[in-house]
């Protein structure tokens, strides 16, 4: 076995322990690019992976700088999991098949400067508190009735559309500096707490039927089509 350590790091910055690829500076998970066999030792060794952190320590899952270049379907309900500065080069769906609804994120769930380089699909989840800060979405996502309780979307970018459709952010959510390049939809979203969109930007904007407690597009800017029909939003200047 391999003494180089794999140059990744773990949730709390030190350094991944695992051995290297042969040839390479990162274990199996983080490193980037991984090819043909590679990919399909990845798809056994995540399972395992999976498996093994659910059995040591279930209440918090570290996949921080994971590079996923598989789909992912996560149908558990989950405590608090890492996936900070994670690359998904597939799609990533969390849906209780089974059950047939989201699925329940109990802790806090991190994916601080993560890319989503496919679809990643969160609809009917539900957060107690998600950081999605900095992380970049290339294609469509989905947070379709999803629950937050609190979540940082500060410094994200929505490459193409963006689902928040009927979305309940219930106390706390930050769309800072978010930049929405193609639709952004919140058609009936509704927040009993506070929503910040302070110095974010949209190509489109829709906002029917949305009903937010309290709102702040303060310096948001707006480039194409806006739609606040019957929603309670009065306070944005174009
Ligand atoms: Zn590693």
């Amino acid at each position: 076995m391999s003494k180089i350590k794999c140059r990744g790091r773990n949730s709390e910055g030190t350094r991944c322990s695992r051995p290297v690829v042969e040839g390479h500076d990162f274990c199996l998970f983080h490193l980037p690019d991984k090819q043909e066999a590679l990919v399909d030792k990845f798809r056994l060794a995540f399972d395992d992976e999976k498996a093994s952190q659910l059995k040591n320590h279930p209440d918090i899952l570290d996949f921080t700088g994971f590079h996923f270049p598989i789909p992912l379907l996560f149908m558990e309900d989950l405590d608090s999991i890492y996936f900070k500065d994670a690359v998904f080069y597939e799609s990533v769906t969390f849906w209780n098949m089974n059950e047939q609804r989201g699925v329940f994120f109990k802790g806090t769930i991190n994916f601080k400067d993560a890319i989503f380089m496919d679809m990643a699909d969160f609809g009917c989840a539900r957060f107690q508190e998600a950081i999605f800060s900095g992380a970049a979405f290339r294609e469509f996502v989905d947070f379709s009735e999803t629950i937050f309780r609190k979540v940082y979307f500060d410094y994200a970018i929505f490459e193409s559309n963006a689902r928040f459709v009927k979305t309940n952010f219930i106390e706390y959510a930050d769309f800072c500096e978010a930049k929405f390049l193609a639709d952004g939809d919140f058609c009936e979203a509704s927040s009993e707490g506070k929503v910040f969109f302070n110095h974010s930007r949209f190509q489109n904007a829709w906002f029917t039927r949305s009903k937010f407690k309290q709102v702040d597009f303060s310096d948001a800017v707006f480039l194409g089509d806006l739609d606040v029909y019957e929603s309670n939003i009065n306070n944005i200047k174009l």
